[in-house]
Formats: C-alpha cells, sequence, structure tokens
C-alpha cells in the first residue's frame, strides 16, 4: 500500500505554468507584476485594505514586530505575549527584534487562552500575538477585547487561516487585528513555493512595510521599469530588509487562491470524516474546530497518550503523521522567558496531526482510523 504524507500541497500544473510563463515572456519575475496582481486578488479575497505580498511569513512577522517597535518606540523591556505551541517564526519574531518574549498558555482550542493572557499583562505588556492553529479560530474575539482594554497591539499570525470565514458575516478572520501575516510556504494550505503576505489596516504602515522589505528604497524597481525610461536615481531613508516577494511565487499562489475556498471545503469534509469515525475511541481526544468559523482546516490534530509509540506504528503501516508543535519555550533559546504553559506542556506530549491534504480521500481516512484504532 502506498504511503499517506501529514501534508502535502497540490498543485493545478498547467494553469501555474501559464501564470509563471506570462513573466517570463514578458522578463519579469521580480517584485511588481504578478505581485501586484496577487495583492489586489488577495484583498478582495479577504477585505484587507492593504496587502503586501512578501517571501515568506517569518518576514512578515519580523517586519510586523520591526513596524511597530519604531512606531511606539518599544524598548527591549517592552513585553510580547504570544504562544508556546507555534512554528518557532512566531516567537524569533520577538527576540529578532530585541523585545521580550512572554509565553502564555493555551486552552482546548490550542489557541491563546484569554485566562492566561490576562494574567501575565503589566505595565510592560505592549502586544500580543495570536496564532490560529490549524486555521482554529479559539477565543480570538476575547483575545482582541483584552487588546482594546489594555491598549495592546494585536498581532495574527494566520499563517494556517487562508480562508477561515466567520460563519455569521463571511468574512475572512482577522480584519479587526493590527497586523495580520499569511503564509503561502508549500504545505501550508494556500501554497506557492514560499511566500507570505503581511496586511496592515492603514496605508501609512503598508507603506512602511513595501518601503521596509526592499532595503528602505523609496522606489520599486518595477515603478523605475514601468514609468517608461528608467530611473537610476533612488533615496534610502530607513534601514530596511530583503523581505519582498517575486512574481513567479505570486504567479503561483494566484492559481491556489482560485481553488481556496474549494480546497478547504475538501479539507473540511476529510475534518468531518475523522470526526465521525473517530468518535467511538474513548482513548483518542479530537481537538475541535469553533463552530462559529468555516475552518481553512490546515490541521487535523488529536490527543493520545504514549504518543510517540503510537506516531511509530502508524509510520509502520504507511501514514506519516506530524507533531504541531513542540513547547517553544522548551527550546533553548527561549530558557529564563516568562511562561505560564501548564497546559501547553501536557498537551504538546499528546498531540497528533493526521494527513489533511488534497491528495487524500475519504478512503485514505478510514484506513488512518483503522490503523490508529487497532493500535489505541
Ligand atoms: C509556517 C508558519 C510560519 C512561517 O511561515 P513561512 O511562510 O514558512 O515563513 C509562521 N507561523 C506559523 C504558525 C507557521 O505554521
Amino acid at each position: 500500500m502506498s504511503n499517506i504524507q501529514v501534508l502535502r500541497p497540490k498543485y493545478r500544473v498547467e494553469e501555474t505554468l501559464a501564470e509563471i510563463k506570462e513573466c517570463l515572456d514578458i522578463g519579469w519575475t521580480g517584485l511588481g507584476f504578478k505581485t501586484q496582481k496577487f495583492e489586489e486578488e488577495w484583498k478582495k479575497y479577504t477585505g484587507h485594505q492593504f496587502a503586501h505580498f512578501l517571501n515568506s511569513a517569518t518576514s512578515g512577522l519580523n517586519l510586523a514586530l520591526n513596524i511597530f517597535k519604531k512606531k511606539f518606540g518599544w524598548t527591549s523591556e517592552a513585553e510580547i505575549i504570544s504562544t508556546s505551541l507555534t512554528f518557532v517564526s512566531t516567537n524569533h519574531a520577538i527576540l529578532n527584534e530585541q523585545l521580550t518574549p512572554v509565553f502564555a498558555d493555551v486552552d482546548a482550542s490550542l489557541c491563546l487562552d484569554p485566562e492566561s493572557v490576562k494574567k501575565l499583562i503589566n505595565s510592560r505588556t505592549k502586544a500580543v500575538i495570536f496564532v490560529g492553529l490549524g486555521g482554529n479560530v479559539g477565543e480570538y474575539k476575547k483575545i482582541r477585547k483584552i487588546c482594546d482594554d489594555h491598549g495592546l497591539i494585536l498581532i495574527l499570525d494566520a499563517a494556517h487561516m487562508a480562508g477561515t470565514k466567520w460563519k455569521d458575516t463571511g468574512k475572512q478572520v482577522g480584519d479587526d487585528a493590527d497586523c495580520v501575516i499569511y503564509s503561502y510556504q508549500a504545505v501550508k494550505n494556500c501554497p506557492s513555493s514560499d511566500a507570505g503576505m503581511i496586511c496592515f489596516p492603514n496605508e501609512e504602515e503598508d507603506t512602511l512595510a513595501r518601503k521596509l522589505s526592499w532595503l528602505g528604497i523609496d522606489k520599486t524597481t518595477f515603478d523605475r521599469f514601468n514609468n517608461g525610461s528608467y530611473k537610476w536615481k533612488y533615496e534610502v531613508s530607513d534601514l530596511g530588509f530583503k523581505y519582498h516577494g517575486n512574481s513567479i511565487a505570486a504567479a503561483i499562489s494566484l492559481v491556489s487562491l482560485r481553488y481556496l475556498d474549494e480546497d478547504n471545503a475538501y479539507r473540511r469534509h476529510l475534518a468531518a470524516a475523522y470526526d465521525r469515525s473517530l468518535e467511538k475511541f474513548s482513548a483518542i481526544g479530537v481537538v475541535k474546530h469553533s463552530d462559529a468559523i468555516e475552518s481553512s482546516r490546515h490541521l487535523y490534530q488529536i490527543c493520545v497518550e504514549d504518543r510517540d509509540r503510537i506516531v511509530e506504528m502508524l509510520a509502520k503501516d504507511g501514514i506519516h503523521c506530524g507533531v504541531h508543535y513542540l513547547p517553544n519555550h522548551k527550546f533553548k533559546i527561549y530558557e529564563g522567558y516568562k511562561a505560564d504553559a501548564q497546559y501547553v506542556e501536557s498537551v504538546a506530549e499528546k498531540l497528533i496531526s493526521l494527513p489533511l491534504h488534497l491528495s487524500i480521500t475519504e478512503a485514505d481516512v478510514g484506513r488512518v482510523v483503522a490503523s490508529l484504532g487497532k493500535i489505541v
């Protein structure tokens, strides 16, 4: 029997090649052209007023903290409340800007627990980074309220949330955050090769993000190329980064976006099949996604005792699972930072991400559940 991978991108090859070919035909693969097109499409799809295409979500997280730190004059004492149960990009961004991470606990949704966040707020607290784990939304609305009440910036790491929408309004989750960052990394649910998006709610920050993602230069090469003759003069006002995305990556994500709703619906269909067939196993806890959303369903996570053995046994049956994530506060680099992470510590030992992507079928879900049932 063939192997089942935990995550795997699906590309519409001919359609994607046609988008890429346009870049090669006109001789433009860089910033501008398809990156602008994708930004427009992304704004239309999500309702974000501004969107700037980047080479990764990691760059977006770094950029968000860089911009807020400058804007508000945060010092290295400034505390950023974050989750430990995330990909290290989320928290590295805090250290990269010489700010202080503080780890709050998560609740059963595996997203930040509002009670834990409240406990950790003090006069040094400046911002909260919320991660919608696996496409879930947890108590996001309560966290938004807490940030409002305490004058804190709310950054949404939406790396898993492309297409996660509120059921009542049909709107993408996060239009009320102070900055939202998406990932189009290859195994995320709206894949490119590697890319990301940063969405600020106002023009001033969007303009700054554009400048800083291109080394602090005030005009893009595409602007200079587009204005008839190539204008070689430019000004550099800030110390920026090489974070902007390119047209090839944008061409790939343009096609992924066309199918995003359809693909997410298929993910939810598989997740529902898992839900139904796992119900009868009392030894398996399922991480529920909120009823208030249509989840992007980037991940399907369960909790089991004796996790490592189960992952190994599943692999013997050709079923390859993942773990999202190892608690960041336990990594050497995060030693010594404040952490209220009791639930994170206990749940992280039990988590398994089961295979969920567009190349598996309901029959594959049946095979995973049968194998899992036999083991537990
Ligand atoms: C993947 C991921 C990132 C980083 O995304 P890249 O586009 O690969 O830089 C950030 N946060 C979370 C939660 C992720 O899963």
